[in-house]
C-alpha cells in the first residue's frame, strides 16, 4: 500500500485523527498515574519481560484499568540447571508468572501465553505469529500497548527474542487496523479491526528515548514481591532450581528486585517511550 492511501484510509477510520503522525505527542495528555477505565496489553517474549513495568502495571490495575500480559514464548530454555527439561521449565515459568501477576492484582486469566519456543522466536513463521497477535489485539481492543521498544529512527538492538518481540508487536499493531489483513478473523471469527491509539515502549538498558516516567513510589512493594517469584531465572534457582526457596533466598531475591528499580528526581520510577499515532510511525 502506498503511504498516501494508507493515510487517507486511516483518516476514514473511526478513531480520532489526532492519531496523525505529525501530531504525535511526546507525553500522555493525561498522566499515566491518572489513567483509569483503559484496557492495557503488554506483549513480551518471556515470563518476566513484564517485570520492567510491574510497578506501572500494578498501579494501572489498582486504578480500574484492565491489564493483560501476553508472553510469546514459554521460556522453556533459559536455565543452567542440568536436571530441568523443557517441559518442566515451561511449567515453572508459567507458575512463576501467575504468582507474580497475582501480587500485582492481575487475574490469572489475563495471562496469555502463545507457546513459542524460548530462544527461537525470530525463526518462527513471522506471518503466523503476527496473525496470532493480531487476533488478541482484535479481541481485547487495547487502549495502550506496552512492548519492547523497536527503536526510534534507528533499529534498536535487543537480545534475540526481545528483538523479535519488539518488531512482531509493532507489526501486529499495524496489521490489526486493516480489515483486509487476516480478514478471516473478521468475516469468520466475529472480531473487529482495531487501531491501538497509544504505546508505552520499554527497554532494559539505554533509556535515551524515554519521554515518560511513571511514579511508582506507592507500588514498589508490589513490584518487589512480584519479582521475587522468578526464582528459576535468578539467584541459586538459575543453576539449581528448588521450588521452595529458603527465607534468606526470598529476602535476597527481593533485595535484588529493589536494586533494579530506578530513581529520578527522588522518586521511584519506571521509564517508557510513550507514542500516540498511527502504527506506521512508531519508529519515527
Ligand atoms: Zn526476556
Amino acid at each position: 500500500m502506498r503511504l498516501a492511501s494508507l493515510l487517507s484510509a486511516a483518516l476514514l477510520c473511526a478513531f480520532p485523527c489526532a492519531a496523525a503522525p505529525q501530531m504525535a505527542s511526546q507525553k500522555p495528555e493525561v498522566p499515566v498515574e491518572k489513567w483509569t477505565g483503559k484496557t492495557i496489553l503488554l506483549i513480551g517474549a518471556h515470563a518476566d519481560d513484564d517485570a520492567l513495568s510491574h510497578g506501572t502495571l500494578a498501579m494501572l490495575q489498582a486504578h480500574g484499568n484492565q491489564v493483560y500480559v501476553l508472553t510469546l514464548t514459554t521460556g522453556n530454555v533459559g536455565t543452567q540447571d542440568p536436571k530441568l527439561s523443557r517441559r518442566q521449565l515451561a511449567d515453572i515459568r508459567r507458575q512463576e508468572e501467575l504468582a507474580a501477576l497475582k501480587d500485582l492484582g492481575i487475574p490469572g486469566d489475563h495471562y496469555i501465553n502463545l507457546g513459542y519456543d524460548d530462544g527461537l522466536l525470530e525463526f518462527e513463521d513471522r506471518k503466523a505469529v503476527v496473525e496470532n497477535l493480531v487476533r488478541w489485539i482484535r479481541k481485547l481492543h487495547p487502549d495502550v500497548l506496552f512492548a519492547w521498544d523497536p527503536g526510534k529512527v534507528y533499529q534498536r538492538w535487543h537480545k534475540s527474542d526481545h528483538r523479535a518481540a519488539a518488531y512482531l508487536a509493532a507489526d501486529a499493531a499495524r496489521a490489526a487496523m486493516w480489515r483486509l489483513l487476516f480478514e478471516g478473523q473478521i468475516t469468520q471469527e466475529g472480531l473487529k479491526e482495531w487501531m491501538i491509539p497509544a504505546y508505552m515502549f520499554y527497554n532494559d538498558t539505554d533509556y535515551q528515548d524515554e519521554n515518560t516516567w511513571v511514579d511508582i513510589t506507592g507500588f514498589v512493594e508490589q513490584r518487589v514481591n512480584a519479582g521475587s517469584h522468578y526464582i528459576s531465572q535468578y539467584g541459586p534457582g538459575w543453576k539449581n532450581y528448588n521450588p521452595n526457596p529458603t527465607e534468606q533466598q526470598v529476602k535476597d531475591m527481593k533485595a535484588r528486585v529493589l536494586d533494579t528499580i530506578r530513581t529520578r528526581d527522588g522518586k521511584r520510577i519506571e521509564g517508557f517511550r510513550y507514542y500516540t499515532g498511527l502504527p506506521d510511525s512508531i519508529g519515527k
